[in-house]
């Protein structure tokens, strides 16, 4: 398939796009860098010995998405490209709708005038806010806690609306739940800028010596070890969900909402073990309150992901930290310093 990817330099999108290539699909790549090092480029193009177009480019720039989408005969746009960090879209709202949602309407206004229909879109757990019950399905009502989870449930809402308009689109809603982890070849991971707001960013970040030690968020939730759980999900395993989201859209009209997500739980102590296991240094740690929003337990029921798009994660958590250190030990400041 041909297909344009936004937001393919970014931490999920550039794994995404290595898989899409490996499997033969045509692949160009839209970013506006705001988050991301052009040098993922040519580190994708060595991985897989191809060529990775890439046009630098913001997706509320009409005119430049028009240039593109007129010159690709596209068939499927992979839609990353977002601000992604939940307490800065508390401080700044309107900066995260602007990009997040009216950058959204501006490529879904391109595609439609290039009748470019088929469309996957990033959605988040995040959607869910706290649900009462875990594990955690796709008919877990909707309640976003943030700016940033409001703009991922508005475009979900946007996304329906266009479909009931125009039957013709195809589209995916992945929400994903912890995207975490990095490339097996150690060449290609995440690279927060400052201070990173995830856990295993940050754990891998005091294993190499770039912080002095992790603040646990809190040892007094209801869970075993008092600490918080999540479903932490290999980026492989999650760039691999949107192959198959992507044979699906072929097979099956309509709106769909898939979870990706593991359907295991582990706490922040078990993640600090596992990372210890896998580096052979001790974490220091100290614990402290709990961190504001935060939800006790979140894991996915990922079924459904299982049954309709043929989809399953296949990475542990100790494969998880064994690929992450092996990005984070080679690159300890990540793309940064290396030559664009
Ligand atoms: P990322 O920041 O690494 O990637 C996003 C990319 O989009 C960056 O390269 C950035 O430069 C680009 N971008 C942002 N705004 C843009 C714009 N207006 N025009 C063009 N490019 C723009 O983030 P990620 O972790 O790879 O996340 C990818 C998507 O998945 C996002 O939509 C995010 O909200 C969603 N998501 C991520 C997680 C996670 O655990 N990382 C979980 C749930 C959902
Ligand atoms: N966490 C922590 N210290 C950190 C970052 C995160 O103890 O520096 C905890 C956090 O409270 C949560 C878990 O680790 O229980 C995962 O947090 P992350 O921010 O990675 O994911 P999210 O909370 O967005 O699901």
């Amino acid at each position: 398939m041909n297909t344009l990817v936004t937001g393919g330099a970014g931490y999920i999108g550039s794994h995404t796009v290595i898989e899409l290539l490996a499997a033969g699909h045509d692949v160009v790549v839209i970013d506006n860098l705001s988050n991301a090092s052009r040098a993922v480029v040519p580190a994708i193009e060595s991985l897989v010995g191809r060529e990775l177009p890439f046009v630098e480019c913001d997706i509320r720039d009409r005119d430049g998405l028009d240039r593109i989408l007129a010159s690709g005969g596209f068939e499927a746009v992979l839609h990353f490209a977002a601000l992604k960090a939940v307490g800065e879209s508390t401080a700044e709202p309107l900066r995260y709708h602007q990009n997040n949602v009216a950058g959204t309407i501006c490529l879904l206004e391109a595609m439609a005038a290039h009748g470019v229909k088929r469309f996957v879109f990033s959605s988040s757990a995040s959607v869910y806010g706290d649900p009462a019950d875990t594990p955690i399905g796709e008919d877990c009502p909707v309640d976003p806690r943030s700016p940033y989870a409001r703009t991922k449930a508005g475009v979900e809402g946007i996304l329906h609306d266009v479909h009931a308009a125009d039957p013709d689109w195809r589209v995916s809603i992945l929400r994903y739940f912890n995207a975490v982890g990095a490339h097996p070849s150690g060449e290609i991971g995440e690279d927060p800028t400052g201070v990173p707001n995830n856990l295993l960013p940050f754990v891998a970040q005091v294993a190499v010596g770039r912080r002095e030690r992790l603040n646990v968020f809190g040892d007094d939730y209801p869970t075993p070890d008092g600490t918080g759980i999540r479903d932490y999900l290999h980026v492989v395993d999650l760039a691999r969900g949107h192959l198959s989201a992507l044979d699906y859209l072929s097979a099956t009209p309509g709106v769909s909402v898939h979870n990706l997500g593991t359907g295991r739980g582990h706490s922040v102590f078990e993640v600090v073990r596992a990372f210890e296991a896998a580096c052979g240094r001790d974490i220091p740690y100290r614990v402290v309150s709990r961190r504001p929003g935060d939800v006790a337990v979140s894991w996915a029921d990922p079924s459904k992901a299982r049954d309709e798009l043929r989809w399953t994660a296949q990475y542990d958590l100790d494969r998880i930290c064994a690929d992450l250190w092996r990005w984070q030990s080679t690159h300890p400041h990540g793309f940064r310093g290396r030559k664009a």
